[in-house]
């Protein structure tokens, strides 16, 4: 449990049923749709959905705002009653004149699942039952959590509706992570990332994918990634459970030479040739379904954005991918309890542990090789 991440990452949990709406996956909106909306207080009675609004291509939003310490719990409870797993928008505060936001940790979240119109009176049921088990999270008094809202999305608004959720974010000092349809007035030393969350998991907002990018950024500014073992003479560098890219892509602009993305998810493989396109890397950015060992290394730069356990288990194979005198894994994905195990594993595994990045209960690791 303690593992378990709460954006993006919660919703790949359980997959979206074939029927929903694509943009269902990750943080889809549906803002357009709001013909019918209804609030309830958390253990209180809920609002009900008309039936006579739902049925096919109909889909009920169930939404709470949840400080960002509850939305684990909040998440978890949504899940019960949603075929297609939660999604979470954090807060934003905007920046740049309002043309760019910032994910700002002190504001609430919201988190949103999605109920199938189809069955009326199992929707009715969903929502008493969320209600009743958020009320009883509520009286934890474990943080502040808001109402519990409804609203009918219809399938059809959706494809479009879900695009005004993601902003132009920026990340650290220059890069920039631009959502394909916005437009962005680039400065001389932006790195810009165009990527279509619609397909992609890691946009960036996760804090433990914003501490791999940050801290990329830092090797940049130190020239680790324009030197290194590529037949350019920049960085090689693997990007293990590359998910939509993120990581590589930016590894890649911000000056490594050879990038390889893996993963085991058919649709992240998917995904990161997508956003390769995208960004012009397709020759540079191949990306293979599978893990490490890649067969291909070993590499100046590992990327590794997973969970402490896989960090802990992989350890030896994520050294051996490592070019020994000075080659170094970014590992992330840890949550704070599990910093020591991680630690004793690349230590074990005779790696040199060096810096440190943390966001909230999120930590990123630097491990050279000897
Ligand atoms: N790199 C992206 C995504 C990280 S999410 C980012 O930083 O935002 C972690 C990814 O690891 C998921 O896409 C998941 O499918 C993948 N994954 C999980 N276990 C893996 C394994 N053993 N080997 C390779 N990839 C794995």
């Amino acid at each position: 449990m303690a593992e378990k991440k709460t954006t993006g990452k919660t919703t790949r949990t359980t997959k979206t049923p074939k029927a929903a709406p694509a943009a269902g996956r990750r943080t889809a909106g549906g803002a357009a749709a709001g013909d019918a909306a209804g609030g309830v207080a958390a253990g209180g009675a809920a609002t009900p959905v008309q039936a006579q609004s739902l049925g096919p291509g109909v889909w009920v939003e169930l939404s709470v705002a949840a400080d960002i310490e509850a939305v684990e719990a909040v998440s978890e409870i949504l899940t019960r009653f949603a075929p297609g797993g939660t999604s979470v928008e954090p807060g934003f505060g905007l920046t740049n004149e309002g043309l760019g936001a910032v994910v700002d940790p002190t504001k609430p979240a919201i988190v949103r699942a999605y109920l199938p119109g189809l069955d009326p009176a199992g929707v009715e049921r969903s929502i008493a039952e969320a209600s009743t088990a958020l009320g009883h999270l509520q009286a934890f008094g474990l943080r502040p959590i808001g109402e519990l809202q409804t609203r009918i999305v219809r399938e059809e608004d959706w494809a479009e509706a879900w695009k005004s959720h993601f902003p132009v974010l920026r990340i650290g000092r220059r890069i920039v992570i631009r959502p394909t349809w916005r437009r962005h007035r680039r400065r001389p030393e932006d790195v810009v990332l165009s990527l279509d969350p619609g397909m992609a998991f890691g946009t960036g907002l996760h804090p433990t994918t914003r501490l791999c990018l940050a801290a990329l950024e830092t090797l940049a500014d130190e020239g680790l990634l324009e030197h290194g073992h590529a037949v350019n003479g920049a960085a090689c560098v693997i990007d293990v459970g590359c998910g939509s890219g993120i990581l590589a892509i930016a590894a890649g602009k911000l000056g490594a030479g050879e990038l390889l993305g893996v993963d085991t998810d058919p649709i992240a493989v998917e995904s990161t040739q997508q956003n390769a396109r995208l960004n012009g890397l397709t020759r540079r950015l191949p990306v293979r379904q599978g893990s490490v060992p890649s067969g291909e290394g070993p590499f100046d730069l590992v990327l590794a954005n997973l969970i402490a356990s896989l960090l802990v288990q992989l350890a030896p194979v994520l050294r051996d991918e490592t070019i020994p005198g000075g080659g170094r894994i970014l590992a992330s994905g840890i949550f704070r309890d599990r910093e020591d195990d991680v630690r004793a594993a690349f230590e074990a595994a005779g790696l040199t542990m060096g810096r440190r990045w943390a966001e909230e209960d999120w930590v990123a690791l630097e491990a050279i090789r000897p």
